[in-house]
């Protein structure tokens, strides 16, 4: 079998990195540049074709390519700065041009984010960011700081992005209204950020992580760096009542758990902290719904079990994304 996208990165692009707080594997990387601050920093890229089809809305892809950079610095509950901009164009069209990079500066204002350099060449669609944010030392949120015990928190809904996907991927909208149609486009292609929310959990969360590749995976990443395991409930997952609906078929329920695209924080938080994390969700606006439990590292392979309504453990085939299987 081909090498995962993880097996890939960590076998050829994890180097030991001395005078680093924090290197490969999180959702940024911490180096201390200063005696006050961390430095957070990471990198996504969109593809097209891969991350978007051809002729996808250029203000919206914009708005995309920045909003899943700055979803990695509320993972970290780092203050999103600055930002370089790589891009790979196969001609250059000025409307197009005039649309991306209005959609990526409305985002970038309303972050206070500062473009600051970047690369452009001629090729196939491709666009990628590195963002750079503050946070101070040790405050970070990591994915490697989940206790056994925590309980585990997810922010927004879960699964419409994904919906999404499959209706445009090959079963059409069908029987879905124009207004259902539009909600869940409209989370595949304009996701938010929840940067407020990661910064208010400073100090309250004892790890965190976006959830991009599907809740499965990305729990999955946080159980695997820290050491533990986890069970969710099936009926917690906060979906929107037409996510819900369709999740009692196959495909929506693999959706609601491995689905990605979702930019939605999932986080863990002593159980004492309860009234905090819920204040920390009040002062950021956002909804946040409490899904399951941390546990010791449990032996069997899969980190995350996932509970239905009676308690039993739901056979879960596909777990998230990966861009190599
Ligand atoms: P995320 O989903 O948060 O964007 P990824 O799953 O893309 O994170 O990446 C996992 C980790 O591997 C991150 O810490 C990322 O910085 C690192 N990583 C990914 N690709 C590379 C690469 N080519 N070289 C070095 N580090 C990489
Ligand atoms: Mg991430």
């Amino acid at each position: 079998m081909a090498l995962s996208e993880f097996d890939l990165i960590r076998r050829y692009f994890t180097h030991g990195a001395r005078g680093v707080t924090l290197g490969v594997g999180d959702d940024a990387a911490l180096v201390r540049v200063g005696r006050g601050a961390e430095l957070a920093v990471s990198a996504d890229m969109l593809v097209e074709g891969r991350h978007f089809l051809k002729g996808a809305d250029p203000a919206l892809l914009g708005h995309k390519t920045l909003a899943v950079n700055l979803s990695d610095m509320a993972a970290m509950g780092a203050r999103p700065r600055w930002a370089t901009l790589a891009i790979a164009l196969p001609k250059v069209d000025e409307a197009w041009l005039g649309g991306f990079s209005r959609g990526f500066m409305a985002l970038a204002r309303r972050y206070s984010v500062a473009l600051i350099g970047g690369d452009t060449t001629r090729g196939p669609l491709t666009l990628s960011v590195q963002i750079m944010g503050e946070v101070p030392p040790g405050k970070a949120l990591r994915r490697d700081g989940a206790k056994a015990g925590d309980d585990i928190w997810v922010s927004g809904y879960l699964g419409e992005a994904a919906m999404a996907l499959e209706m445009i991927g090959g079963r059409g909208w069908r029987g879905l209204s124009r207004d259902d149609r539009r909600t869940l486009e409209e989370r595949l292609h304009a996701p938010t950020p929840r940067v407020a929310l990661g910064l208010a959990l400073r100090g309250i969360a004892h790890s965190a992580i976006d959830v991009s590749d599907g809740l499965l995976a990305d729990l999955g990443h946080i159980c695997e760096r820290s050491g533990v395991s986890a069970t969710i409930e099936w009926e917690a997952i906060p979906a929107i009542p037409l996510v819900r609906a369709h999740a009692q078929t196959d495909s929506g329920a693999r959706g609601l758990l491995s689905g990605g695209d979702d930019y939605e924080l999932c986080f863990t938080a002593s159980p004492r902290r309860r009234a905090a994390v819920m204040a920390a969700a009040a002062r950021s606006r956002v909804r946040v719904t409490m899904i399951g439990r941390i546990e010791r590292k449990a032996r069997s392979p899969a980190p995350v079990t996932v509970l239905d309504s009676v308690g039993r453990a739901l056979k879960v085939k596909a777990r998230g994304y990966d861009h190599f299987r």
